[in-house]
Order: structure tokens, then C-alpha cells, then sequence
């Protein structure tokens, strides 16, 4: 095992750090409180509580209503029950309205969704990864059902205008969900009196654990399971709660309320100072969304001639965890959609690394990046150059 604390770890948009606090939390719904929430006595309704406590600070971070909050897996789940609900259960409509830039829990379940007979609109974005609301008006029909667009852009940090989207959909009698996973403790969230009737969210991009998501339903909205079974979270979303999990999403929840203010500050003033090292020391860097609101943690870079595979190798072994656009896509040698659909080309997609800080980085991390970084992209250009592979005799004197 890698310890932890050799790591340069600027990798927060995959995944993030246990809060200390999340984990003191937790511990005792893995040893002694094991009592079933639904159960009758004492030993249970001490569980059942907890659970209470987690929706009402989860409701906190989020500005609605405890009732509204339903517990669920994970954020790709929270994501393919808000759309499956639309989807199955009102049988005249059958459009989606989404992005071509979405995680893949919005994107893949919509492509399956096409292949099962739905109709599906994914709009683009422009070169700031940008949507054009006009267009996404238009693209509303008179048989769409809902219209799903993120938050903020995982690979990018790119913010769309959810609330104004959520507007025109409630006014055309559309539903509107949200795939907020990366927003929390990054941007505040208001939910009381706006138009978003879903909303999801995910513990372990908020310093809580993995496997444990949140799915906002407005309590005026129609909402069906698709987990059947027990009445558990309100009759939707059967099963056993996962209450270790969930006790931790709350406390992570109340953490990241806490700190935003503060840490949203910090964290952008810390990617600010990285992106312009970055940008002041290595030529032909650029970075993608920099037109755009963007979230304070993100960084997104292009490097001119260089390929992003050989560039996290060389980073890890100087022990910097990054990534290329999406960690879900590491290993599939697919080059990010997302730059495709920014850029229309494939160069900008396959030069491209992302950085992205959080609550647990420090202004050392930044240090050490920015002395490895332009290094490394150095080492590959100068690998890649034709000079040095068509005349190695030359290259030697180099
Ligand atoms: C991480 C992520 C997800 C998936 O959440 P999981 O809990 O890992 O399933 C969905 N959407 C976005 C934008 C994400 O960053």
C-alpha cells in the first residue's frame, strides 16, 4: 500500500479524504449500534434517530426540507432513478432533454434509454463548455418528460445555469433534475423556492465515504422508485438503510456547510496561484472553461504535444495523483467527451489533465506541482519531439 502521506493527492473531483470527524462519526453504527432503523424497540429507534439527524443536516446543506431527502447508493444511482422516474413512469412522455457533456451515470443511462425506445436530445456546449439557454429552450417538445443537465462539470469545474434551465422547465411542465455531485461544499445551494424537482448528490466528493448518494425530491413532485420493496426512506427507495454510510454523509454534509465560505475561498485562491505557475512557466498550456464560471477547485489544463497517459505515469511516479479529464475513464484510452465537445477535436481531449484541490490540500501540494509539473511535461515533449526521434545522434548533445 502507498501511504498516504508520500501523496501529492490533487485528485478531489474522483474522490475525496474521510473527514476525521465523518469517520469518528460513524464508528459506532459498525460496532455497537447494529440495531435494524425499522425495528420497534429502543435498540432500533436509537438507530432511527441517527438517520434523522443525517436528513436534517443534509436538508441543511442543501436549504430544503428533511422530507425531501432520500437516501440512496451512490450519486450514479440518485442520477438513474431522478431520470428512470420520468422515464417509466409517465407513459405519454418519453423525451429527455440532456448534455452531451454529462458524468457517465447521466450520459450511458440516457444512451440505454435511447436503445430502449426513448427519445433523447443531448445538447452541446460552446468552446468555454458553455450551454446556449435559448437553445436549450427549444429543445424542450411538447412529449418531454425531463431535462437532466449537471451542476458543475466534473472534468472541467464549467458551471451551468441550473436554476435558470429549472425556471424554464417549471413554466413549460417539465421536470428538471440536477446532477449537483460536484457542487457540494464547493457552491451553496439553495433548493426552498426553486424549480429543480431533482437534485443528487454524492458523499464521497464531500469528504464522507464511498457507496452512500443522496436524491433531492421535491415534495410537490412526482417521484416512483424503481428499488422496490420495504417502506424504507419514505416508500422510495426500498432496502435496509445503509446507516453507518448515512450517518457519515450527514456529518460530512454538516462539515462541508460549514467550511464552504471559508474553504471555497482558500481552495480558489490555492488553484489560482497553480494555474498561473502553470501558466507563467510551461508554453503552450491552456486551460479549458477558463471563458466560463467554473468552480473554485478545478483546474483543467491542455499541454501542446504532449499525450495524458504518459504524463499521470511520469506524475505518479513523482507520487501527484491527477487525472486525465474523468477517473472513470482512466484505462478505457478514450479521450475526454467533454473536450471532444468543446473543442470538436480529439488533440485538445488527449493533451489534457486535470487538478483538482480540496479541504486537505495545502499550499505545499501546490509547491511540489508546480516544481513537478512543468518537468514532466518538459521530459515528454522533449521525448516526443521529432528532432530527438528522427536524429538520435543529435539528441545525445542535448
Ligand atoms: C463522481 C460523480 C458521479 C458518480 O457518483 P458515484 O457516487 O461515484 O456513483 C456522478 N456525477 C458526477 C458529476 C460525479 O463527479
Amino acid at each position: 500500500m502507498i501511504a498516504s502521506n508520500q501523496i501529492i493527492y490533487l485528485d478531489n473531483n474522483a474522490t475525496t479524504q474521510l473527514d476525521p470527524a465523518v469517520v469518528e462519526e460513524m464508528l459506532p453504527f459498525l460496532t455497537n449500534c447494529y440495531g435494524n432503523p425499522s425495528s420497534g424497540y429502543r435498540f432500533g429507534m436509537q438507530v432511527r434517530k441517527a438517520i434523522d439527524l443525517a436528513r436534517e443536516r443534509t436538508a441543511a446543506l442543501l436549504g430544503c426540507e428533511p422530507g425531501e431527502i432520500v437516501f440512496t447508493s451512490c450519486g450514479t444511482e440518485s442520477n438513474n432513478a431522478a431520470i428512470n422516474s420520468a422515464v417509466q413512469f409517465e407513459p405519454r412522455s418519453k423525451h429527455v432533454v440532456t448534455s452531451a457533456v454529462e458524468h457517465s451515470a447521466v450520459l450511458r443511462h440516457c444512451q440505454e434509454l435511447e436503445r430502449r425506445g426513448a427519445e433523447m436530445t443531448f445538447l452541446g456546449v460552446d468552446q468555454n463548455g458553455d450551454v446556449d439557454l435559448a437553445e436549450a429552450e427549444k429543445a424542450i417538445r411538447p412529449n418531454t418528460t425531463i431535462v437532466s443537465m449537471m451542476w458543475a462539470n466534473n472534468e472541467t469545474g464549467v458551471l451551468f445555469p441550473v436554476e435558470k434551465i429549472a425556471a424554464i422547465c417549471r413554466e413549460k411542465r417539465v421536470l428538471f433534475h440536477t446532477d449537483a455531485v460536484q457542487i457540494a461544499g464547493k457552491v451553496p445551494i439553495r433548493l426552498r423556492d426553486s424549480a429543480i424537482n431533482f437534485l443528487s448528490l454524492s458523499a464521497h466528493k464531500f469528504h464522507g465515504p464511498k457507496g452512500v448518494g443522496v436524491l433531492y425530491v421535491n415534495k410537490r413532485s412526482r417521484f416512483s422508485s424503481s428499488i422496490i420493496g420495504g417502506s424504507q426512506e419514505n416508500a422510495r427507495r426500498a432496502g435496509t438503510e445503509n446507516v453507518a454510510s448515512i450517518v457519515a454523509l450527514g456529518k460530512a454534509a454538516e462539515r462541508a456547510a460549514e467550511c464552504l465560505s471559508d474553504e471555497a475561498t482558500r481552495v480558489r485562491t490555492m488553484r489560482g496561484r497553480f494555474e498561473n505557475g502553470i501558466l507563467g512557466t510551461v508554453s503552450g498550456a491552456s486551460v479549458n472553461g477558463a471563458g466560463a464560471e467554473r468552480l473554485p477547485n478545478t483546474s483543467n489544463f491542455s499541454f501542446d504535444g504532449i499525450e495524458s497517459g504518459a504524463a499521470l505515469m511520469l506524475l505518479d511516479r513523482h507520487n501527484i495523483c491527477c487525472s486525465a479529464g474523468s477517473a472513470c475513464r482512466t484505462g478505457s484510452g478514450e479521450s475526454s467527451h467533454v473536450l471532444r465537445a468543446m473543442h470538436g477535436n480529439a488533440e485538445r481531449a488527449q493533451s489534457s489533465l486535470r487538478f483538482s484541490f480540496g479541504r486537505f490540500n495545502s499550499e505545499a501540494d501546490v509547491d511540489k506541482a508546480l516544481e513537478i509539473v512543468p518537468q514532466v511535461i518538459e521530459k515528454l515533449r522533449r521525448l516526443n519531439s521529432p528532432v530527438a526521434s528522427a536524429q538520435p545522434a543529435k539528441a545525445s548533445t542535448r
